[in-house]
C-alpha cells in the first residue's frame, strides 16, 4: 500500500531561556493513503508539535518527513508553503472561520486562494458542504451555527480543494461529547468516501473507535500501542 506521510527519527527540541524541552524524540511512523490514524496523547506529549512538523508548520531539529513523496523536511519556506496549500488540509480546535462569510463564502475562499476556476468553485462548494451535512445551512454566517455546525464548515473548507492529507488538531477539543462523535464519524465518512488521509491529534478517548490505527505519544516519543501487544 502506499506510504502517503513518513516520519524519520523526527526530534524537536524547543529552547525555553536555558532550558530545552525536548516536544520530539526519535519519533518514527508511516501512515498509508486513505487511513484514519489517531495520533493520541495526553497534553504536552507534542501531538500539535508533530502535526506542526509534518505540516511543513514547524522544522524538527532532526530526521526528516515525506509527505506524498516530497521531502518536506528538505524544501524551502516557499515551496513548503505551496506543498500546504496543495496537499494539506488543515482543522484545527477552533475553526477559524471569517465571521462575516457565509459558509459557503468560508469554502469558495479556499477554492479561489488554490486558483480554482468560479464553474467549479459553485459546484465543488455544495458538493462538500453536502458531504459535512450542511446543504441547508450555506448560506449561513459562523455566529448562526452550532459549534459543531462550524467545526463542519472547517472540514468541508479543509477538504474543497482535495488535499492528500488532513491534520485535524483537537478537532473535538471544543464540543460536547455528542457532537465530538459526530465529528470524528464525518472523518470516518470522509475517509471513506473521497479516500482523503486523516491524522486526527487528540487527547480524546473516542477517536480510537473511528481510527483504523491509533498512535500513541508520550514524552515526545511514540509509545508500542496496547492493540499490537497481543
Ligand atoms: P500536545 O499538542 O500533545 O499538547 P505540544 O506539541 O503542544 O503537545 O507540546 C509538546 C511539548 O513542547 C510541551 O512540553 C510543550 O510545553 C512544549 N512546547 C510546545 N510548543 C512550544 C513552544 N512554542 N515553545 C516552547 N515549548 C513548547
Ligand atoms: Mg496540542
Amino acid at each position: 500500500m502506499e506510504t502517503i506521510i513518513q516520519v524519520e527519527n523526527v526530534s524537536r527540541v524547543y529552547h525555553v531561556g536555558a532550558r530545552k524541552v525536548p516536544a520530539l524524540q526519535d519519533v518514527s511512523l508511516a501512515m498509508a493513503a486513505g487511513k484514519l490514524v489517531a495520533l493520541r496523547g495526553r497534553s504536552g506529549s507534542g501531538k500539535t508539535t508533530l502535526l506542526n512538523c509534518i505540516g511543513g508548520l514547524d522544522q524538527p531539529n532532526s530526521g526528516r518527513i515525506w509527505v506524498g513523496g516530497e521531502e518536506v523536511t528538505k524544501l524551502s519556506e516557499p515551496r513548503r508553503v505551496q506543498l500546504r496549500r496543495r496537499q494539506i488540509g488543515f482543522v484545527f480546535q477552533s475553526h477559524a472561520l471569517l465571521p462575516t462569510y457565509s459558509a459557503r463564502e468560508n469554502v469558495d475562499l479556499m477554492l479561489r486562494l488554490a486558483s480554482v476556476p468560479r464553474q467549479e468553485r459553485r459546484a465543488r462548494t455544495e458538493e462538500v458542504l453536502q458531504l459535512v451535512g450542511l446543504s441547508k445551512w450555506m448560506d449561513h454566517r459562523p455566529y448562526e451555527l452550532s459549534g459543531g455546525q462550524q467545526q463542519r464548515v472547517a472540514i468541508a473548507r479543509a477538504i474543497a480543494t482535495r488535499p492528500t492529507i488532513i491534520l485535524a488538531d483537537e478537532p473535538t477539543g471544543e464540543l460536547d461529547t455528542a457532537t465530538g462523535q459526530q465529528i470524528l464519524q464525518l472523518f470516518r465518512h470522509i475517509a471513506d468516501v473521497e479516500g482523503t488521509t486523516i491524522l486526527i491529534a487528540t487527547h480524546d478517548l473516542a477517536v480510537d473507535a473511528f481510527a483504523d490505527e491509533v498512535v500513541h505519544l508520550q514524552d515526545g516519543r511514540v509509545i508500542p500501542s496496547l492493540a499490537s501487544a497481543h
